[in-house]
């Protein structure tokens, strides 16, 4: 399984053959020059067997709730200012992701590691730059029920591996049109994507937790196609789905600090069997790091905010 160049990363050989430096923090991993590399120790915290089951069970970032839509509208704050809220007061940064909960009859909570905001915010500018791989997206917008309901979203989403097939994906309850009900819609989002791909990657083999266990992960592919439809939406000047954006979208620099982290950093891990005792950083390492570049910075410089918009999200360099 061979990624495409655009995804591709630097492998444990070729960060071992640049140059070796320290660092004080986490967060200085945002310094390194591209021919740099840092060794750091394994960053899941005790009590947890292995990266997996830290995802999995992990403390999680929660952006207040809202229970009812009488006091999300009484409230009326959007996911964005929740989050930043959320983003601002955390105290470490061991996290596995940030969750919501939807209202109504879907119990199952949804949970958004930093990861695949990141990941998703790299497919979205790779169909922006390169030329046939535009994602598609259509919304299905009836007048009777979007407002209670959201929208309907068909989108067609590029993989990140050479020689597979675009992805097809149906997101449901799409914040739409502006209505007291649009917090409600935002908090329901869910999909019928269900990411066979991820079964065969390694760095991606929690497809089985995907749905099931009353959690609904969101994955790269979903954030993509979510991060096109508020681009087609803008330029009809609906803000709608961005003001309403369930997932946190990455500034220039955190997928700056994202790239340094997956291309100059490896992990001393002594339970590796093998001499040199170094990997690169795994899926429970790679969220933590982003997690300590957001309780450094906090929110408005890492993620999307009304007074943090960063260029386009479509043109950010990923090299
Ligand atoms: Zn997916």
């Amino acid at each position: 399984m061979t990624k495409k160049a655009f995804f591709r990363e630097a492998n444990k050989a070729e960060i071992k053959s640049k140059n070796l430096v320290e660092i004080a923090s986490l967060p200085d991993i945002a310094r390194l020059e591209a021919g740099d590399f840092v060794v750091i120790n394994p960053l899941v915290p005790r009590g947890y067997e292995n990266a997996k089951k830290f995802m999995k069970h992990g403390l999680e970032v929660k952006p207040r709730r809202y229970y009812t839509l009488e006091q999300a509208t009484r409230e009326g704050r959007t996911p964005v200012q929740l989050r930043e809220e959320a983003f601002n007061a955390i105290q470490g940064h061991e996290f596995c992701g940030y969750t919501f909960m939807p209202v109504g009859r879907d119990r199952r909570k949804r949970k958004v590691s930093l990861i695949e905001c990141l990941e998703g915010s790299r497919l979205f500018a790779y169909s922006h730059q390169v030329p046939g791989t535009g994602i598609k997206v259509r919304a299905y917008a009836e007048a009777k029920r979007v407002r209670r309901e959201g929208a309907e979203v068909v989108a067609e989403v590029p993989s990140r591996t050479e020689g597979q097939g675009r992805i097809q994906l149906k997101l449901v309850s799409v914040p739409f049109t502006d209505s007291p009900e649009k917090y409600i819609i935002s908090l329901n989002i869910g999909s019928d994507h269900s990411c066979p791909s991820k079964r065969f990657n390694i760095r991606y083999k929690y497809a089985d937790d995907k749905e099931g266990s009353g959690i609904v992960n969101i994955c790269a592919h979903e954030i993509a196609a979510y991060l096109a439809l508020i681009q087609q939406q803008w330029d009809e000047k609906n803000v709608i789905p961005l003001q309403m954006s369930q997932f946190a979208i990455s500034t220039q620099e955190i997928v700056n600090y994202y790239l340094r982290l997956r291309n100059n950093v490896l992990v001393r891990d002594e339970t590796l069997r093998s001499k040199d005792k170094l990997r690169k950083p795994d899926r429970a390492d790679t969220e933590i790091a982003l997690w300590a570049l957001v309780e450094s910075l906090k929110h408005d410089r890492t993620f999307y905010s009304r007074k943090s918009r960063d260029g386009d999200v479509a043109d950010y360099n990923w090299v």
